[in-house]
């Protein structure tokens, strides 16, 4: 297995080996209540109050108050508690309060959540309104200005978690004094801590919440820091622990793993200074730029954490890339919430107006502050190895570089599918339903692979997608004259039906004509209803331009019927594979990602590889066979069981599928 390189940093961070054993230390023997008043409890009591003394002294908290949470969305829900129990009580005193709760354009999810939801439950009436940023994420000052005098709250994060873009929180300070706004004011600063020069006594910062596991402690720690002065309204309330503002047992193991990681940084040397982290950028990048031709960062490197770089690739989608960067053992996250479907466009980056191609393929990558040079050797190393392995595959530009492909590939954007006919013998292939969005992708694998492209079919789109990839095929046009085109020994024939037109694959007979017995492949609009009379057998497999139902069989084409489940778990996995020894290991994952990933074996097996675009091009053979077990794996388990759910509605009974396979690389 190679090791894996995490690059999701602003996601959790690892757990500093410190902090691990100040957890440990904590439960063995440090394990009192510092609630007790024996000598147990008032060890860790002290311990308790060590660490507090630390953080404030990190943080400049000054006369401050600082309260241990579970995390920053506890902060938030305290901060904004405190915030509108506090305008509700000046405005039942009939004070001026402000009517809006104005937050940043860029906030994590939980600011304006958190911001309806106590507006809601305690009934303040106040209007949440967004303040935009600029193409750089920075806040409109200018928008501020306007808007501070009637501001209540106001919420801007000390740097973002997809971007890593600063805030100007020194302009929205003099914005907020200079307006003499009435308004709280809360700065998340889960980005900033360890990063980020914090000393908020000395701010207008009202409220600002901290997480531990962003910055090597686990999950479960936080921190609020709360101005003196600034109203407070316990979130919870009980055996008054945290000086009556947060009540419950305080979680000690977590208080000593943040303060191990606060004791590194009090003593200096472990963290990378600002320099040392921008050249581990500059390296980074520079590793990307040479691997993702055209690849594009999406905040300006000037004016944000060296430690988060945001970026997209024309022509992949984030998925793609992650799926790449995963198989390479590479850890990044999509920069945008990612449903299997489709990924929903990066909210941070359409705040910043970037086009819309960037906000839906973003990617981000993310280290800690402690990161060192070999990490960053070893992450460049792997991200060339990515870059490799999408030249390898043709995905990007390799002119005649790769291997030619034999056989039918699905390629498939936003439910509907183009399909390629490769001929390694002839080097020859057809296109079938291109699709406008595909066509520089469907390019690229011609051009790369040194074909000629005998056919560019639609069985009844509107001809956009062929409009734009005739002209990226330039030298490599060999179109057919005739209304059916050779592919070497294999036929391409046109066969209107009463819903369009279909094309029907196979080897050519004798006389150049395809008999019905020999039609291995009907390519056709819309596999439901399909009436091609004589001119296919039971056994043709429909390949479909949408996604349900893509593959059939001419027999059971349109067949959605229900199929039985068989997933696998991963820890059952070796006992049904000695159970059925002739069961085969087939890894669905795309060409790059096999290349990327070095995969062969799974679970001391040999796995074949057998991309979901290239199912369609075996099922065939599969249905013909003994119906051995096939065991389909991907990594999340959700392109597996496609593949599975798609044999089995062929009606091969021995498809199972491993649900999410946490043990690839
Ligand atoms: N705010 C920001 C900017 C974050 O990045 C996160 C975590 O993703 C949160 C708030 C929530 O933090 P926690 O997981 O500690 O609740």
């Amino acid at each position: 297995m190679m090791n894996e390189i995490y690059l999701d940093a602003n996601a959790t961070s690892p757990v500093l080996p410190a902090a691990i054993a100040a957890a440990e230390a904590a439960m063995r023997e440090g394990f009192g209540n510092p609630s007790s008043s024996h000598c147990t409890g008032l060890k860790a009591k002290a311990m308790l109050a060590a660490v507090r003394a630390r953080a404030c002294r990190l943080l400049g908290v000054g006369d401050g108050q600082l309260t241990f949470t579970s995390g920053a969305t506890e902060g938030i829900q305290t901060a904004v508690l405190s915030a509108l129990c506090a305008i509700r009580e000046r405005r039942a005193r009939g004070e001026a309060t402000g009517d809006l709760l104005l937050y940043g354009a860029t906030e994590h999810k939980a600011v304006p959540e958190t911001l309806a939801h106590w507006n809601r439950i305690l009934g303040t009436g106040l209007e949440l309104r967004v303040l935009p940023v600029d193409g750089y994420g920075r806040h409109q000052l200018d928008v501020l200005r306007e808007l501070a005098p009637r501001a209540a709250m106001v919420c801007t994060m000390a740097a973002n978690n997809e971007t890593g873009v600063i805030s100007d929180l020194d302009g929205i300070a003099a914005v907020l004094c200079a307006s003499a706004s009435p308004a709280y004011w809360m700065v998340d600063s889960v980005q900033a801590l360890g990063k980020l020069q914090l000393d908020l006594a000395t701010t207008r910062i009202d409220y600002a919440p901290f997480s531990g596991h962003k910055l090597y402690a686990p999950k479960g720690i936080g921190m609020l820091y709360v101005r003196r002065g600034a109203p407070y309204t316990p979130l919870m309330c009980g055996g008054g622990q945290e000086a009556g503002q947060r009540a419950g047992t305080e979680n000690m193991a977590g208080v000593a793993a943040l303060g191990a990681v606060l004791e590194a940084l009090e003593a200096g040397g472990v963290l990378r200074t600002h320099e040392e982290l921008f050249d581990f950028r500059a390296r980074l990048a520079d590793a990307l730029r040479a691997a993702l031709p055209g690849i594009v960062f999406n905040a300006p490197f000037g004016n944000a954490l060296a430690t988060t770089l945001n970026f997209s690739v024309p022509g992949f989608s984030s998925k793609e890339l992650l799926d790449l960067f995963d198989a390479a053992g590479v850890r990044v996250s999509a920069g945008s919430a990612c449903s299997s479907a489709k990924a929903a466009p990066s909210y941070v980056l359409e705040a910043m107006h970037l086009p819309h191609w960037r906000c839906a393929a973003a990617v981000r990558m993310s280290f800690g502050p402690m990161a060192d040079q070999a990490f960053i050797d070893a992450a460049c190393a792997r991200i060339a190895h990515c870059g490799e392995a999408l030249r390898k595959t043709c995905l990007i530009p390799s002119a005649g570089q790769g291997e030619t492909s034999d056989g039918i590939v699905q390629l498939s954007v936003d439910g509907a599918s183009s399909w390629l006919i490769f001929d390694a013998a002839s080097a020859s292939c057809a296109v079938i339903d291109p699709l406008a969005p595909l066509a520089p992708r469907i390019a690229d694998l011609i051009r790369c692979q040194n074909v000629q492209v005998r056919a560019v079919l639609d069985t009844g789109a509107d001809g956009s997608g062929r409009a734009a990839l005739l002209p990226l095929l330039e030298g490599h046009l060999a179109m057919a004259s005739t209304a059916s085109a050779m592919l070497g020994q294999q036929i391409l024939v046109p066969a209107p039906h009463s819903d369009g037109l279909a094309y029907l694959f196979g080897d050519a007979a004798a006389d150049g004509t395809l008999p019905a017995q020999a039609v291995r492949f009907a390519f056709v609009g819309s596999a439901l209803a399909l009436d091609l009379g004589g001119l296919v057998n039971e056994s043709t497999i429909v390949c479909g331009a949408h996604d349900t139902g893509a593959v059939s069989t001419y027999a059971g084409a349109g067949n959605e019927a229900e199929t039985r489940w068989h997933g696998l778990d991963e820890s059952a996995l070796d006992a049904f594979l000695s159970a059925h020894p002739a069961a085969m290991l087939i890894d669905v994952r795309e060409p790059f990602e096999h290349v990327a990933a070095g995969a062969g074996t799974w679970h001391g097996r040999p796995a074949c590889s057998v991309p979901l675009s290239r199912l369609a091009d075996r099922v065939g053979e599969w249905l013909r066979s003994d119906q051995r077990p096939l065991v389909f794996f991907c990594r999340s388990g959700a392109r597996s069981e496609k593949a599975a759910r798609c044999l089995q509605r062929l009606g091969y009974r021995n498809a199972y599928h491993v649900a999410g396979n946490l043990s690839l690389n």
